[in-house]
Order: C-alpha cells, then sequence, then structure tokens
C-alpha cells in the first residue's frame, strides 16, 4: 500500500538523496562532518529560499545526517514565551530545532531566542504576582535552524546569531528532471526522458511543482491504461491542467490578462492588482510574483507592476504602440 502523505513519501532523507544544489550540499557535508568528529552540535543554521525548493526536507536530511533529533515549528505557532519555553526545554544534546517561517517571529519570542542560541540558557518566571521573579536555566547545546522566504524581513540581530546561511535557488531544468525520475521510481510508475522533461519545464523551477505534477499526470495515465507516462499523455494531463509551456497556472494568466486588459499594462500598484484577480497582496507578492518575475513577465518598479512585452506575446496580445515623448 502506498504512503497515506506521498509528500513526506518522496522526501529524501539523507543528502546522497537531495538532488541538485551540488555547492551548497558540497558545503553542509563539511560542516555535518566536522560537528561530527567534534562531537559539538553544528552552528546554527539559516536556510532561505522561495516556497517548496526544500527547506524542509534539508533541515530534515541534517537531523538525519547528524544522527540527532528533530523538533519542528514555525513562528506563528509560537505565540507566547511559554510556547517557545516548552520546545526548548524538550531538546536534547544537539537536537535540531527547526523554526519555520522564521521572520514571524514576535518580538518577546525574538529576544528569548538570542540568548537561548547565544548562551544556550532561558529565562523562566517563577511565582506569580509580586512574588514572580525570573531565574536562568541552563538549555542542552542544541542547533536552531531558521527558514524564510523573506531572508529580508530577518532582524539583523537575529540574522547574525546564525554561524551558517545557506540560499537555496530555483532548480536547474536537469535537476528537476532527476527529482521527477526519482520520484517516479519511488511512485513505481515509468517514466519517457521527453515526459520528463516535459513535466521539468513546466515545474517552475520547485520540486514541489514538478512531484505534484507528476502524480497528477500518473492519474491520467493510470486511467488511459498507459503502463509508461510518455509525452502525449504528459501533454493532455498539462492541457487538461492548464499549466502551459513556462508552468504558468490559470491564476498566473488571470493575473497578466488584467494587468494588460485592465490596467493597460500598467504601473499599477500591489493591492489594486491584489483586489482586481481576488488575491491577498500577500499572496501575490509572495507566491505569485516570484516566477512571473523571474520568467521577465512582469516588472515591479516603484510606480508598479508592469507588464512586459513577453507577457504580452506569452498571451498573444498584441501590444499597443508605446505613446512618444
Ligand atoms: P516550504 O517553505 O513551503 O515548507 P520547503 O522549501 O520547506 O517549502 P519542502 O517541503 O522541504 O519545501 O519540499 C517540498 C517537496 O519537494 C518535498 O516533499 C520533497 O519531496 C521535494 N524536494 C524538495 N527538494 C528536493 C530535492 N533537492 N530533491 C528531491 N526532492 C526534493
Amino acid at each position: 500500500m502506498e504512503d497515506i502523505n506521498q509528500d513526506n513519501f518522496l522526501r529524501p532523507r539523507f543528502l546522497a538523496e537531495f538532488q541538485g544544489q551540488e555547492a551548497l550540499k558540497a558545503n553542509l557535508e563539511v560542516f555535518i562532518e566536522a560537528a561530527k568528529r567534534r562531537k559539538e552540535a553544528l552552528d546554527h543554521l539559516f536556510i532561505s529560499g522561495p516556497p517548496g525548493l526544500g527547506k524542509t526536507t534539508l533541515a530534515g536530511i541534517v537531523a538525519s545526517e547528524l544522527g540527532v533529533n528533530f523538533v519542528l515549528t514555525s513562528a506563528p505557532a509560537l505565540e507566547k514565551p511559554k510556547d517557545l519555553a516548552g520546545l526548548l526545554t524538550s531538546l536534547q544534546e544537539g537536537s535540531l530545532f527547526f523554526i519555520d517561517e522564521i521572520h514571524r517571529l514576535r518580538p518577546a519570542i525574538e529576544e528569548m531566542l538570542y540568548i537561548a542560541m547565544e548562551d544556550f540558557e532561558m529565562d523562566l518566571i517563577v511565582g506569580q504576582g509580586v512574588g514572580a521573579r525570573s531565574v536562568r536555566v541552563p538549555l542542552p547545546r542544541f542547533t536552531l535552524v531558521g527558514a524564510t522566504t523573506k531572508p529580508g524581513s530577518v532582524s539583523a540581530p537575529l540574522h547574525t546569531r546564525f554561524g551558517i546561511t545557506i540560499r537555496i535557488n530555483p532548480y536547474t531544468q536537469l535537476e528537476l528532471q532527476d527529482i521527477i525520475d526519482r520520484s517516479a521510481r519511488l511512485l513505481n510508475i515509468a517514466i519517457d526522458p521527453a515526459a520528463a522533461s516535459l513535466l521539468a519545464q513546466s515545474s517552475r523551477g520547485t520540486p514541489r511543482v514538478a512531484n505534484r505534477l507528476l502524480k497528477r499526470v500518473r492519474d491520467f495515465a493510470q486511467v488511459h491504461h498507459e503502463a509508461t507516462i510518455n509525452l502525449p499523455i504528459s501533454e493532455l494531463a498539462l492541457s487538461r491542467l492548464q499549466v502551459d509551456h513556462l508552468g504558468l497556472e490559470d491564476q498566473d494568466r488571470t493575473i497578466l490578462r488584467t494587468l494588460i486588459e485592465v490596467y493597460k499594462g500598467g504601473p499599477v500598484g500591489l493591492q489594486t492588482l491584489a483586489i482586481a484577480v481576488g488575491e491577498s497582496a500577500e499572496s501575490l507578492e509572495d507566491f505569485y510574483e516570484p516566477y512571473l518575475v523571474q520568467q521577465g513577465l512582469i516588472m515591479r518598479t516603484r510606480q508598479g507592476r508592469l507588464a512586459t512585452d513577453l507577457a504580452y506575446q506569452h498571451l498573444n496580445i498584441p501590444r499597443p504602440n508605446a505613446p512618444r515623448d
């Protein structure tokens, strides 16, 4: 029977299974090996990069490679100092403590984390009312892994407390093809190289998207009684899923079309565009825009968002002549 949570099922457990990102892996390997030889906790590790590129996966891998336990939380879940205190006191010597979305920590929690990261100690309030006092308690030496999609929003005092900083960049077409081949093997379905290449090209540089597309194309292959995922079935599936050759989905095209047809190509402010397409400004900025910008379809300017020539070409809309000065 298949794992009910296939995301976890496809998640690499060790560095050797983590595809691509060769330079980053080579460095991590050295840091892990050195920490193991010294029998010390690894330095605190800061991982940034767009969603779905493997930040959580990589943190889990570091824990497995070090042979330490992995405690996982995210900044929005840490509402009160006691939430953080509870997790810190559950750590063991060398534990890997992962905080996702670390740019969203509340100031009081962040202050508490500074002491924990630097001195491996924590202030506990004992007693109540006028009798309440703060006592410092020691913590085991642990490794904090902070992950974020927005490194620019992390405060400098927090950022500088991490000894190792890595950035995961979008994957190349070949790296994604390797990820798709590996996932297909684990899912027990054969895939032609041409089909793997098409899926890789449509995956927005993101392993999570690659795995999602593979699973949906596998559904089409199975329903059409194809033993192998081939090019025609992949093309059919992608067109039914409305994913185009750049990996754009319906909502991406709606954003571009709105920018072009309603706002004459821009510039238009983020808030206005977000309302027009029914998204929050945050999801437009964090989720949709980075890929559209990276593909050269949208430009962010001080005056607002602009559609590029490529956006007009991609949607097959003729661009009106630019006004003369
Ligand atoms: P988010 O910040 O949104 O949680 P993330 O960057 O932490 O995203 P993960 O959840 O770690 O992303 O990865 C998404 C999925 O992509 C994982 O389930 C894993 O199977 C796959 N994956 C990520 N990176 C790789 C890789 N380098 N090789 C193989 N599979 C990968």
